[in-house]
C-alpha cells in the first residue's frame, strides 16, 4: 500500500508540475501577445507586407527577389541606417540589368584622354550624350549651352566647384554656407584640408558678414527632403545647386532647373554609387575651366570604364521611359519610395512616438499626376521626451542611424535612411513599431 502512494504522489507530482508549467508558458505568450512586443514571425509578416502592391495599381516589384515570407527578425541584429548607400535599386538592377552589361576589353581605356576637342577633355562622348539625354526625358535640368563636367562623385565636383568659384587673390577664405539641418558632408569636406580659399561659414539663415560667400542649395535639401532656393538676402552670393535628389521617384518634377551650378550623381539617380560617377551642368565657360583645372590636378580626370558604364545605364533608364510595354525605371523606383512612405507614415500615426515631415502635393511634369515627396532620407523625430534620439535608437532598438546634430540641428532629430534593402527597412519598421525594449 505504502508503495503505491508512493507511485501514486511521484506520478500526481508530475502531473501536477506539468499542468503549472503549460499554464505558465500559456500565460506569457498570451501576455506578449496583449503587450504586442512577441517576435511572432506570421505576425510580423502579416504586419509589413511591404511593396507587394503599387502607388499606380501596376504589376509589384518582383516577388523572387523580394520574398516577404522568409525575412527572420533577429533582436541582435543591428540595423545601419546611417548611410544613404543606395541598395533599395538592387531588385530593378537584377532583373532588368542584363543590358547594361558590359564587355571592355584590355586594349580599351589605356590614354588619358578622351575627346580633346572638349573642354572637358575627360568626358567620355557617349557619358555627355547620354547626360543631355536623360535630362531631355525627365525634365529636371537645362543642358542647352551648358558645359559638362564628369567628376568621381559629386563629392569631387563640390570641391571643384569651390575651387573655381572662390577668389583666388590675397582676400582670404570665402565663407561657405548653406541652411540648417544641411547634408552633413558639407562642413568636414569644406574644411579637412584647411584650404586658404574657402572655409565652412555655417547655418546660411543666420549668416550676416558683408562681402562675397558662397551658399549650398541642395534641393531636394538632404537630409529634411524639402525643396529649396537660396536664402541670404545679398547680391554678393555665389550659388552651386546640388540636385543629387531632383528625380521623379523622391520629388515632383515641377521644372527645368536653370541655374549656374548644378551637381547630379548617379548615386542617388540610378543607385549606381560604387561606380563614384557626378555631372555638374555649368553655364559659365571660366567656371567649367576651372573646375576641369581643379580635377586636372586632382586626379587627372575620371575614369573611362566608370564613365562608360554610367552611360550604358542611363541609355537602359531613358529607353525604358519611352516603353509602352514594360515599366520604367523611374516607375519601379517611384512605386518603392511610395510604399515605404506610406508605411512609414502610418507607422508615424498609430505608434505616436516618433514624427517625419508633412510634405505639400505638387504636380510632377514627368509623371503627369500629383504627389508628395518621398525623399531618400526620413528626417525623424523621436518624442520630446527623447533628447537624444540617435543614442535612443542605437541602444534601445538596435537601429544605427546619424544624429541632428551633424546636420546643424538638435539630437531630436536624426536622419534614417530610405534606400536600404527591403529585409533592413522592414525590420526598422518593426523595431519602431514595437513598444518591446522601451517606448519611443
Ligand atoms: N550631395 C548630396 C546632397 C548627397 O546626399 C550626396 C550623397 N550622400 C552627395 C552629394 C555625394 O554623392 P556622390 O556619391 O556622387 O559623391
Amino acid at each position: 500500500m505504502g508503495k503505491i502512494l508512493r507511485v501514486l504522489s511521484w506520478r500526481n507530482m508530475l502531473v501536477l508540475s506539468l499542468a503549472i508549467n503549460f499554464s505558465l508558458i500559456l500565460k506569457i505568450l498570451k501576455g506578449d501577445r496583449e503587450r504586442g512586443d512577441s517576435w511572432d514571425r506570421t505576425a510580423y509578416v502579416s504586419i509589413w507586407p511591404v511593396v507587394s502592391t503599387t502607388a499606380s495599381g501596376s504589376s509589384s516589384l518582383s516577388s523572387a527577389s523580394c520574398n516577404y515570407s522568409k525575412i527572420e527578425e533577429d533582436d541582435d541584429r543591428i540595423i545601419n541606417l546611417k548611410f544613404g548607400d543606395p541598395t533599395v535599386y538592387e531588385t530593378y538592377w537584377q532583373e532588368n540589368g542584363e543590358v547594361t552589361t558590359m564587355v571592355i576589353p584590355g586594349w580599351q581605356s589605356l590614354s588619358y584622354f578622351s575627346d580633346e576637342n572638349n573642354l572637358c577633355w575627360f568626358l567620355e562622348p557617349e557619358l555627355g550624350k547620354e547626360i543631355v539625354r536623360v535630362h531631355k526625358v525627365v525634365g529636371n535640368a537645362v543642358t542647352q549651352d551648358r558645359y559638362i563636367v564628369v567628376g568621381t562623385g559629386s563629392t569631387q565636383l563640390y570641391q571643384a566647384a569651390l575651387y573655381a568659384l572662390s577668389p583666388h587673390d590675397d582676400s582670404g577664405p570665402i565663407n561657405v554656407v548653406s541652411t540648417a539641418p544641411y547634408y552633413s558632408s558639407y562642413p568636414l569636406i569644406t574644411d579637412y584640408l584647411k584650404s586658404g580659399l574657402y572655409r565652412w561659414g555655417g547655418d546660411a539663415k543666420t549668416y550676416k558678414e558683408d562681402g562675397p560667400y558662397i551658399e549650398l542649395v541642395t534641393s531636394p535639401n538632404n537630409p529634411d527632403g524639402f525643396l529649396r532656393e537660396s536664402v541670404v538676402n545679398s547680391s554678393k552670393g555665389i550659388l552651386i545647386h546640388d540636385l543629387a535628389y531632383y528625380w521623379p521617384q523622391y520629388t515632383p518634377i515641377t521644372s527645368a532647373a536653370d541655374h549656374d551650378v548644378m551637381l547630379f550623381t548617379a548615386s542617388k539617380s540610378t543607385g549606381h554609387a560604387g561606380m563614384r560617377i557626378g555631372w555638374a551642368l555649368v553655364k559659365g565657360r571660366e567656371t567649367a575651366r576651372k573646375m576641369i583645372e581643379y580635377i586636372e590636378l586632382n586626379t587627372i580626370g575620371v575614369s573611362k570604364d566608370s564613365q562608360l558604364r554610367v552611360a550604358k545605364v542611363l541609355k537602359v533608364v531613358s529607353d525604358s521611359c519611352g516603353n509602352e510595354t514594360a515599366k520604367s525605371f523611374f516607375d519601379h523606383s517611384y512605386d518603392a519610395m511610395y510604399e515605404r512612405w506610406k508605411l512609414l507614415k502610418q507607422a508615424a500615426k498609430d505608434t505616436k512616438r516618433f514624427s517625419v515631415p508633412d510634405f505639400a502635393s505638387q504636380r510632377c511634369n514627368f509623371f503627369g499626376r500629383v504627389f508628395e515627396p518621398q525623399p531618400a532620407f526620413a528626417w525623424f523625430k523621436c518624442r520630446e521626451e527623447i533628447v537624444d534620439c540617435e543614442k535612443f535608437l542605437r541602444e534601445e532598438k538596435k537601429i544605427l542611424t546619424k544624429s541632428g546634430k551633424h546636420f546643424g540641428d538638435e539630437q531630436s532629430y536624426v536622419r534614417i535612411s530610405m534606400l536600404d534593402r527591403d529585409t533592413n527597412f522592414n525590420i526598422f519598421l518593426h523595431r519602431i513599431s514595437s513598444s518591446s525594449n522601451s517606448t519611443l
